[in-house]
């Protein structure tokens, strides 16, 4: 592959406004969850960064247990940019999380401050980065009061650890919460990063509308479904396939025949529409202005400059989103 960094990565792709504030994500993310770990081929990993960067995904999404082993996708990433990207850090937003397990004993998991803010200081040394765009909190904790969560991501803001932030997995009434307090500690919530695909709505009942009434973004992870929503599937298991090649958190059981029947029916949809169910169900998402950028995950270069196809047509007619409905009902 070559590895130029493209004179015309910024001519095509589409930046939309995240929330109220001052930042611009692409419509379309790349996420480093798989892929980018010590298990993964290097060459391939960075193949996928000069292909999102030369087509203009300035962002890139990760989390301080991305690997596996967990830790290894902020390594791999931080390997790249010094070797390939150190001159191009300030056209990029990343951001790393913290609050599932990490490490042992009760001060690596959750919301703590104490966990937090020393996670964030592993992800930025295994990054070899000064600070990161955005530090999330990566799931909701019942435990910890969300004062002291929300406060301890403050504080990484006010110390310049991070230059926004924001949380994921929240549920609109918690998210709300949340929100409130960081705007009241003078630290605005950029960005929420939900699940949310076709085959999950939930966003839809409440969550947007928090979101959109406080000027907060939203970014949508596993947009594809982990694979689920493209015509991968249709015909057996590729070997080369998440479901074949890792199987943690997609496997044979989650692709029914029932499933199948409907991954089928909506490819039928995509195709009347001139797209692939991988751009049709990209480009669903991305209907709703509030969405900011659909993050996606890639195995190959080729699918990231397959994915932002999607951008060619992101307009639904009410007939078209009625069938969609109907089958994802069935
Ligand atoms: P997707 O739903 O986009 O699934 C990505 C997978 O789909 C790829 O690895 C590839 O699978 C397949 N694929 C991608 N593009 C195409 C294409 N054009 N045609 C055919 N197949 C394609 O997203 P992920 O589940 O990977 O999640 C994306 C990101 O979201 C993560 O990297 C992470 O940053 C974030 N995330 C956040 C979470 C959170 O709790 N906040 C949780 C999970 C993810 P294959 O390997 O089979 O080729």
């Amino acid at each position: 592959m070559n590895r130029q960094i493209s004179d015309t990565r910024y001519e095509s792709m589409v930046y939309r406004r995240c929330g109220n504030s001052g930042i611009k994500l692409p419509a379309i993310s790349l996420g480093l969850w798989h892929n980018f770990g010590h298990v993964n081929v290097y060459e391939n990993s960075k193949d996928l960064i000069y292909t999102a960067f030369n087509n203009g995904i300035t962002h890139f999404d990760l989390a301080n247990n991305y690997g596996p082993p967990p830790g290894s996708a902020e390594e791999v990433f931080g390997k790249i940019l010094k070797e390939d990207f150190k001159n191009h850090r300030d056209e990029m937003i990343i951001s790393s999380k913290a609050g599932y397990t990490m490490w042992d004993g009760p001060y690596g998991d959750w919301g703590s401050k104490k966990y937090l803010v020393s996670s964030l200081d592993q992800s930025l040394k295994r990054m070899k980065l000064d600070y990161v765009d955005i530090f999330y909190h990566h799931r909701p904790d019942p435990e910890t009061p969300l004062e002291e969560t929300m406060n301890a991501l403050s504080l990484i803001v006010q110390q310049g650890k991070a230059l926004y932030v924001g949380i994921s997995n929240y549920q609109a009434a918690e998210a709300d919460k949340a929100i409130k307090i960081l705007k009241d500690n003078g630290t605005p919530c950029l960005i929420h990063q939900p699940k949310y695909s076709m085959f999950e709505r939930w966003v839809e009942n409440g969550l947007m509308d928090v979101l959109s009434n406080n000027g907060v973004g939203c970014i949508p992870f596993s947009p594809l479904a982990q694979g689920l929503l493209t015509d991968k599937y249709l015909h057996g298991i590729p070997a080369d396939s998440r479901v074949a090649t890792s199987g943690v958190f997609l496997n044979e059981r989650n692709i029914t025949p029932a499933k199948i029947e409907v991954i089928s029916k909506l490819n039928d949809v995509a195709k009347s529409r001139n797209q692939k169910l991988a751009h049709m169900a990209l480009s669903w998402i991305l209907k709703d202005e509030r969405v900011t950028s659909v993050l996606i995950g890639a195995s190959k270069p080729e699918q990231i400059t397959d994915s932002i196809k999607a951008l060619d047509n992101i307009e639904f007619s009410e007939s078209e989103l009625r069938v969609i409905d109907e089958i994802l009902k069935s």
